[in-house]
Formats: C-alpha cells, structure tokens, sequence
C-alpha cells in the first residue's frame, strides 16, 4: 500500500515541486515520521540506508521555514562531509518551491572563508558536520538563536564517529522550544540515550527491512 504526499499538510507549491521531482508515493519512513513532524512533534525515526529519510525531515524544516526571516532556522548535523553534501543538494531540489531558500554546508575539508561570506549573505538553513559548525559557533559567524529545527541525521553513524559531545555542545546553543528531529539506520543503546537528552516527549517510529 501506498500513500501519496498529498494526504500531508503541505502548499500546493510544495506537492508540484514533489511530483516535478517524480516523488509520487512516499516512501515507509516518509509515510510514518511526516504527520508528526509537520505538527510540530519530536521524532525519532529509524529505517535502514535509501529508504528515504532525508526527505523525511527536509520536508518537515522546510514547511515551517519563514524565508523573510533572515536567520537560521534549521539545522542538519551529519557525520561527514559526503552526506552532508548530498543532503544540501536534496534539501535545494525540494526547497525549490518556496522561492530563495538559502541552504548552506559547513563542513570540514574545505577552507573556512567561503562558508562565513554564504553566511554572512544570509542562510535559513544549515547542513554541516559538527566540529565544523562548532568551529563557525565559536568563531560568532552562525548564531542559533532562532533555529526552530535541529536535525541529528545519521545519528548512529555520528555516536561512532564519537561526535557526542560536540553534537551536546551545539545543542546548548539551540533555544530550548525548536523541534528537534533525529533519524538514524540503526538503533543502538547510545541512540537512546542521545534522544532521552535533546529531544522532549518524542514520537518513535521504526520501518523494518523493506519499504
Ligand atoms: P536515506 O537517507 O534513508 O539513506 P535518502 O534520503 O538518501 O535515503 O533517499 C534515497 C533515494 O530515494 C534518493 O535518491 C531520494 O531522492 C529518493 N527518494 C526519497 N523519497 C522518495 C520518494 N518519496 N519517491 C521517490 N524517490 C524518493
Ligand atoms: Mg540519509
């Protein structure tokens, strides 16, 4: 059985985009995780690799993004460089109904500059590997303050990269009210224990083998 994306509170601009894109029955994942996250819910989703998550919660950041607001409204902390990459480029293809949403990667492996002029233009959106943002944190070039979405994507990869107290440390700059989303392949103890600690009264959802 399949459930087509227009059962979801979602703009008319934002279904187009999506069958544009050739999405036309979301995927298990998809299905279970976005009615809660586009209400707003914390959400713990685990389903295994392509089964679609990144649209998942791109989905739900992006519906609550107001672009006249020049900040930074959703974070995506990922593992590695290569992912993040790949999430910003899905994030731009399915942001590209809502006009001039600024997606911007901070990631390692790349000189710092280029990344503090995208933020200094203004970015409603953030995807980035953890020490690199901390780095940008530190630095005063990415202010939290006014994030309503933190996303721990890949969060099983990233607790065995040891990213833990870097994703705590970015955490405590995020209000305390934003939702946050954390989906991971796996569901390890250590994924627990991450959820039990930034995310507030959360919806679980887990898709097995096939989707
Ligand atoms: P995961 O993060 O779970 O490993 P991805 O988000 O990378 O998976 O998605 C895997 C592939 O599936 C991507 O190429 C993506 O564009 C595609 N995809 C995601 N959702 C849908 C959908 N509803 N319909 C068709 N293709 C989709
Ligand atoms: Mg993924």
């Amino acid at each position: 059985m399949t459930t087509g994306f227009d059962t979801l509170p979602l703009s008319p601009a934002t279904l187009d985009n999506l069958r544009r894109l050739g999405y036309e029955a979301m995927t298990a994942i998809q299905a279970a995780s976005l009615p809660a996250s586009l209400q707003g819910r914390d959400v713990i989703a685990q389903a295994k690799t392509g089964s679609g998550k990144t649209a998942a919660f791109a989905l739900a950041a992006l519906a609550k993004l107001d672009v006249r607001r020049f900040a930074v409204q959703a974070l995506v902390l990922c593992p590695t460089r290569e992912l993040a990459d790949q999430v910003t480029t899905e994030m731009r293809r399915l942001a590209r109904a809502e006009d001039n949403v600024k997606v911007v990667t901070l990631a390692g492996g790349v000189p710092l500059r280029g990344q503090t002029t995208s933020l200094e233009r203004g970015a409603h959106v953030v995807v980035g590997t953890p020490g690199r943002v901390i780095d940008h944190l530190t630095r005063g070039n990415l202010n939290l303050a006014g994030l309503t979405t933190l996303v721990l994507d890949e969060a099983d990869r990233m607790l065995d990269m040891g990213f833990v107290d870097d994703i705590t440390q970015v955490a405590r700059q995020c209000p305390p009210q934003r939702q946050t989303l954390l989906f991971s392949a796996t569901y390890p103890e250590g994924i627990a224990q991450l959820a039990a600690q930034f995310l507030r009264d959360p919806v679980t959802v887990k898709v097995q083998a096939q989707h």
